[in-house]
């Protein structure tokens, strides 16, 4: 039997492995290779690694891993999980069970892309969610936000660290008269309609179609798409997660065509 069952291998399921590992802790790890940086060309912020594709990030610490012989890493699926505190069983996507004295669900969030065109083939490169992972490689260039209700007034506040030049696309979001006499007196531009389409160009650039006026184009555009857990394995054990303003509704697929969601209240 197992220690730990790890069901989720990247950044959280990896570094919860490399502490048991050193404690001399028998640790399976279970990983389907679909972290959620996936897209992103390069990382940032992560000591001692800045600027290296997420995958090099990744292998590294595979490859420190490996010293430690109590840890075995595993390419396969986490499909059920049962039991309780001391005597957990995983079966795997190969058919395989698995039993542990623990559990870790680290198989992180995913993020939903909206049916937007283009929106997802521009994710992690033209479109992206965090200016800190980000934001340094375009500072001072032009920037657009994707609206998603008043707590987006908060990013066009801190966006003011990497640039003077943003434009906020409504995205069919009412904007308040209050609020867009704050943006104007920011001097952020504020572009109507839906967004249509997304053109992506070169690294970073891209086109912004709306429904209602001309393309305007951005050096790069900042939108935060809904976002649920990997897996539902934590349902399985009676485990309930805390809703975000990002989080989608439980058990609801779909997302609405909107690039991102209205507040929900
Ligand atoms: C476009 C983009 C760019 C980003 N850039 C940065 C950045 O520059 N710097 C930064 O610090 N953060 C960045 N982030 C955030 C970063 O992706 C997350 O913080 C990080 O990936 C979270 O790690 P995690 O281990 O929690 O989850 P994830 O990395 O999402 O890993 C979850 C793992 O669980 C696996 N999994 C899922 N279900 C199962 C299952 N049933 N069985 C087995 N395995 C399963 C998946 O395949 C995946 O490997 C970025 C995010 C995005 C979307």
């Amino acid at each position: 039997m197992n220690d730990v069952i790890i069901i989720g291998g990247s950044f959280a399921g990896l570094a919860a492995a490399l502490q048991l590992g050193r404690a001399r802790r028998k640790v399976t790890v279970l990983d389907t290779g679909l972290q959620r940086n996936r897209f992103a060309t390069r990382s940032h912020g992560v000591l001692g690694h800045d600027d290296k594709p997420p995958s090099a990030i990744l292998a590294e610490a595979r490859q420190q891993l490996a010293r430690y012989p109590a840890i075995k890493m595993v390419n396969a699926c986490a499909d059920s999980i049962s039991g309780t505190i001391d005597n957990f069983s995983v079966l795997t996507g190969d058919g395989e069970t698995l039993s542990a004295r623990r559990v870790i669900l680290s198989y992180g969030v995913v993020d939903q892309m909206p049916t937007v065109q283009g929106f997802a083939e521009s994710w992690g490169t033209s479109v992206i969610p965090c200016p800190y992972c980000d934001g340094f490689e375009v500072a001072d260039q032009h920037w657009g936000l994707v609206w998603s209700g008043p707590q987006s007034m908060n990013q066009v506040r801190l966006f003011h660290d990497w640039t003077d030049r943003l434009t906020v696309f409504a995205d069919g979001h009412d904007i308040s008269p209050d609020v867009r006499a704050d943006l104007a007196r920011r001097r952020v531009l504020v572009a109507d309609g839906r967004i249509t389409g997304i053109a992506r160009h070169g690294d970073h650039n891209a086109t912004i179609k709306l429904d209602i006026g001309p393309d305007v184009a951005v050096d790069i555009l900042f939108a935060l798409p809904r976002n649920k857990p990997s897996a539902g394995l934590h349902e399985t054990l009676g485990l309930t997660t805390v809703a975000t303003p990002l989080s989608l509704p439980n058990r609801r697929a779909s997302s609405p065509s909107r690039v991102t969601p209205s507040r929900r209240r």
